[in-house]
């Protein structure tokens, strides 16, 4: 089911350009009500429940429901991200809690370079088959 926000929580990331929840949103659903100060979906029949802006959001205000097929219904999920490791409450509908942690990099934040040992785009080549990153391609 599509995310909502908790608008009781959600300070609208304190009036910066662009919320963490709009930044994050690969379907670019998420906007921002400036005079409230409120993020809300628009378009919810299009969320693709990735859990994106449930992860990024730093007052934990944005909630999916999980399918009754794989969590029960009436509970809910929520992530705390650290820098290194992410926390998931799970709460269920008879108020049992269970957390979970999970490491999320191996490397400093920031540092990673996805481009390292990789050669420079050339071009010339842009309308021939296959990616740059795959084997040498002949002619
Ligand atoms: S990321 Fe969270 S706090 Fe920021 S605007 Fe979105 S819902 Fe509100
Ligand atoms: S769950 Fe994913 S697709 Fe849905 S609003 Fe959040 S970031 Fe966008």
């Amino acid at each position: 089911m599509p995310s909502f926000v908790i608008t009781e929580k959600c300070d609208g990331c304190k009036a910066q350009d662009k919320t963490a929840c709009q930044y994050i949103c690969p379907h670019d659903l998420m906007t921002l009500n400036r005079e409230k100060m409120k993020a809300y979906n628009q378009e919810p029949e299009q969320c693709w429940e990735c859990f994106n802006c449930v992860k990024i959001c730093p007052q934990q205000a944005i909630e999916v429901r999980g399918y009754s097929d794989f969590v029960p219904l009436g509970s809910s999920t929520i992530p705390l991200r650290g820098t290194d490791s992410i926390m998931w409450t799970i709460k269920f509908r008879n108020g049992v809690l269970k957390r979970f942690k999970f490491p999320i990099r191996t490397t400093a934040e920031g540092s990673v370079d996805p481009y390292a040992g990789k050669p420079a785009p050339d071009f010339s080549t842009i309308k021939k088959p296959g990616y740059f990153t795959g084997p040498a391609r002949s002619e």
